[in-house]
């Protein structure tokens, strides 16, 4: 359905109606996405620097995705875990050979990824050690284990009591780590750059320092790559950029160019802990999934995407280093790949809102942190041109 029978405004009852609203939703509706633009149905084109909420990192219907799903679901739709498919395997060992090597189990969602390597900590370890830390400003998803991972109190509120277990050190805070770990810690969970939470960088030697806790201590580390894997960075993985290899990563948002899955991966030494009958999903692995997933690392390969997306990440830091310098409301500049992240001074909704208007797609976190995760095929003149807008738009607020 490349059309819609009903207008915005239809649509919008509709969800007033029967859809419950637990989301805070634009009133638009959308029909259809090619690359990185996207239309309503009232025809309104807009570009999209937010596609997917970072799941569509090649943008919308990448032509290979469309593709290898159209192709697998006429073939196989859907088959449990009980049976082999060779996309899975081909999936996992594509995954393997461009992280840590080791193994995968798949799932559907970066919560549900984020579950998995929570009850691979506390089975690898004895019985005794149940504990994880996490950092304040993470995300980590909206299971009720992952809520107690999420070290953002705001989430946590009226759903207590929450897992037990968790214990939170603030982001970078190395020393607050080391005091909290003890003879009942068995893992350390963090994003190596914090999306939701506005977009932040690990500081110098922050990675390091929790990898040398978790051997010293024989804990498990780990990454949550849900937002900067599979090429967000302009590395395959963040970790790549910083040269500290975790035990355990979680992916899942843009694992299979917008079509839904997640993954968790380890070594071949700690995958056996996830023992028989003790972790499933239904779904995960799915035949569609799979070729999706595969569809999308080859593509990235074939188009030089990662190489792309740094370029991509250069040119997005140098206009916005430049507007920074120019307006005072930007306190400071983020970027990593096609990361990006420009925090203000002031509050950064209703400047989703004067984009949206000039028809630009954008996002904002945590009040004042404008968050841009544009697709790595985004062409420069898009990149350029949707800056522009992004410049107008932060002048005039900048102005009062
Ligand atoms: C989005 C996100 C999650 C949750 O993923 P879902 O697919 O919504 O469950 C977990 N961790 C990080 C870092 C994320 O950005």
């Amino acid at each position: 359905m490349t059309t819609s029978a009903s207008s915005s405004e239809e649509t919008v009852d509709l969800f007033k109606k029967y859809v419950i609203p637990n989301y805070g939703r634009y009133n638009v509706n959308l029909v259809r996405g090619e690359g990185s633009h996207i239309w309503d149905s009232e025809g309104n084109r807009f570009l999209d620097f937010f596609p997917g909420w970072g799941c569509n990192l090649l943008g919308h219907c990448p032509p290979a995705i469309v593709e290898a799903v159209t192709e697998q679901i006429a073939t196989l739709i859907h088959v449990p875990n009980t049976w082999h498919i060779e996309a899975q395997g081909r999936w996992a060992q594509l995954l393997s050979e461009r992280s840590f090597g080791g193994q995968a189990f798949f799932c559907n969602s970066g919560a549900e990824a984020n579950e998995a390597a929570i009850k691979l900590a506390r089975l690898h370890s004895d019985e005794k050690r149940y504990k994880i830390i996490t950092f304040e400003g993470g995300f980590h998803g909206r299971t009720l284990g992952a809520t107690a991972a999420t070290a953002q109190p705001k989430y946590h509120e009226g759903l207590g009591p929450l897992v037990a277990g968790f214990q939170y050190a603030p982001y970078g805070d190395l020393e607050t780590v080391a005091n909290l770990i003890d003879e009942e810690t068995c893992a350390i969970l963090v994003e190596p750059i914090q999306g939701e939470g506005g977009v932040r960088t690990p500081p110098e030697g922050f990675l390091q320092g929790l990898r040398n806790l978790c051997d010293e201590n024989d804990m498990l580390l780990m990454f949550d790559e849900v937002q900067t894997g599979c090429g967000r960075t302009g590395h395959w993985f963040a970790y790549q950029h910083y040269g500290v290899t975790p035990d355990v990563m979680t992916l899942a948002k843009a694992i299979c160019g917008g079509v839904a899955g997640g993954a968790m991966l380890t070594t071949a030494e700690i995958a056996p802990s996830l023992r028989p009958g003790m972790h499933a999903a239904t779904f995960g692995g799915n035949p569609i999934a799979a070729r999706a997933g595969i569809a999308a690392l080859e593509t990235i390969e074939r188009e030089g995407l990662l190489q792309h997306a740094q370029q991509l990440g250069d040119l997005f830091k140098k206009r916005l280093t430049a507007l920074q310098e120019e307006l005072e409301i930007i306190r400071d500049v983020r970027v990593v790949g096609v990361m990006i992240g420009a925090e203000l001074s002031i509050e950064g909704g209703p400047l989703v809102q004067k984009c949206l208007d000039k028809g630009l797609l954008i996002n904002c976190t945590q009040g004042t942190v404008i968050r841009l995760l544009p697709a790595m095929n985004l062409t420069v003149e898009q990149a350029e041109e949707g800056l522009d807008i992004l410049a107008d738009v932060l002048r005039e607020a900048a102005a009062g």
